[in-house]
């Protein structure tokens, strides 16, 4: 029904362009962005125009016709290949039409979308080009797809692929964070701590640890979210050493994002979807109506907050373990760095830097050390607790539940590999 209505809209509105003159719409520009997983190609468009996308093998290319459109002298240089796109070519279709044909280093899917002006660009006609497997997902159940992008896939040379753990340490370069009576600077102290906690991230089989900083350098705060999602982290952990006046005050917390930052978060990303090229648990939200986008967005965003609180509890849980802790429970707050809709992400208080004891313990490689161990176990008794799908964890999982069975049933045969 909706689909013989477009069918019937669209071919009103082909007809009114074919009423008008042959060149209603200038092609602007083209703007190519290649990125490790999709390149992005955009034609920036004096108005609204009817388009058709084909995808052509033996060459792999895809041709973008657009209708009535005619290319604007400013226009006349096409950008290099990049990415996907071995060359770019532009002409004039029999029919008299604006002609874009992307010349492929390799098969690709590709799909194409109108976008409505905003505050930087005008109507522009968008075409993703993803590489052969990442399904051009729409609709609710594709947020499971994420699971089984190739990009997961490389981190393992088997067909289970590794964790990636996002280790953030807090502050850095002209940032120094809070600093303790002593002098003590919390970038110095967290950055220690954050390296120590990769470490002991990496000797675990199946997980692997990002530092999202690697020195004393300041890295913005959305950039820090960046770095994670662009490594599809399975989980963000940021390492602060916290200040406050009263200085008998000490013990650690965590903290995961309180339910009304995810609400400013999600008005975000609703707000400026059509700019950013991001893809939510795998899904780009930027060709989806309001309504749909905004349910991807919450049902991703309440599985994120869910697991963060779980696995914010098995890393408190192990801090209590290690030491003294200032609060028994989780607790949320706004901070910035825990907003990404679709990581699992937790902020570690390691202690107060502003208590003249802690803040020499702090100092100390065996205290640091001894931080980093509990949050990396937490992390461990998380991911055993809840393995995510395809990964070594899950097997590995799989094969500790396993393991008294087998003891007694000797030579049954292992686990399904
Ligand atoms: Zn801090």
């Amino acid at each position: 029904m909706n689909r013989l209505l477009c069918r019937w809209a669209g071919g009103l509105l082909l007809g009114i362009l074919l009423l008008q003159p042959a060149h209603a719409v200038d092609v602007r520009a083209i703007r190519l962005w290649a990125g490790p997983d999709n390149t992005r190609v955009v034609v920036d468009l004096s108005g609204t125009a009817q388009h058709s996308l084909l995808v052509l093998h033996h060459p792999e290319r895809v041709v973008l016709d657009v209708s009535g459109a005619h290319l604007a002298k400013s226009a006349h240089r096409a950008p290099p290949g990049s990415g996907a796109v071995k060359s770019v070519r532009m002409s004039r279709s029999p029919s008299g039409n604006f002609r874009l044909v992307l010349d492929l280093a390799r098969p690709i899917q590709a799909k194409s979308f109108l976008s409505t002006p905003n505050a930087h660009y005008g109507y522009r006609l968008v075409v993703d080009l993803a590489g052969a497997g990442a399904g051009a997902g729409a609709g609710a159940g594709a947020i499971a797809a994420r699971a089984d992008k190739p990009v997961k896939a490389k981190h393992a040379p088997s067909d289970a692929r590794d964790l990636i753990i996002a280790v953030d340490a807090g502050h850095g370069g002209e940032d120094p964070g809070a600093i303790g009576k002593n002098g003590t600077r919390e970038k110095d102290i967290v950055l220690a701590i954050a390296r120590e906690l990769a470490l002991k991230i990496n000797a675990e089989p199946g997980m692997k640890a990002v530092l999202t900083r690697g020195g004393d350098y300041f890295v913005p705060l959305r950039d820090r979210m960046r770095r994670a999602r662009a490594q599809q982290a399975d989980l963000f952990v940021s390492i602060h050493a916290d200040s406050i006046r009263d200085r008998s005050i000490d013990g650690s917390s965590v903290y995961i994002l309180s339910q009304r930052g995810a609400t400013d978060e999600a008005s975000r990303w609703l707000a400026e979807r059509e700019n950013a090229s991001d893809l939510i648990g795998g899904v780009s939200l930027d060709d989806k109506d309001d309504v749909l986008a905004s349910v991807l967005l919450d049902l991703s965003q309440s599985a994120s907050l869910n697991a963060s609180q779980v696995a914010a509890e098995r890393v408190l849980h192990q801090l209590t373990q290690a030491g003294e802790v200032r609060k028994h429970e989780v607790q949320q707050a706004r901070f910035m760095v825990l907003k990404s809709p679709d990581i699992p992400s937790m902020l570690v208080e390691t202690a107060y830097i502003s208590n003249p004891q802690e803040e020499l313990r702090l100092r100390t490689p065996a205290h640091q050390a001894r931080l980093a161990a509990a949050i990396r176990q937490g992390v461990h008794d998380y991911f055993y607790a809840n393995p995510p799908q395809g990964t070594r964890i899950a097997q590995l999982a799989a094969a500790n539940a396993a393991r008294p069975v087998l003891a007694t049933a000797s030579g049954a045969g292992g686990a399904g590999e």
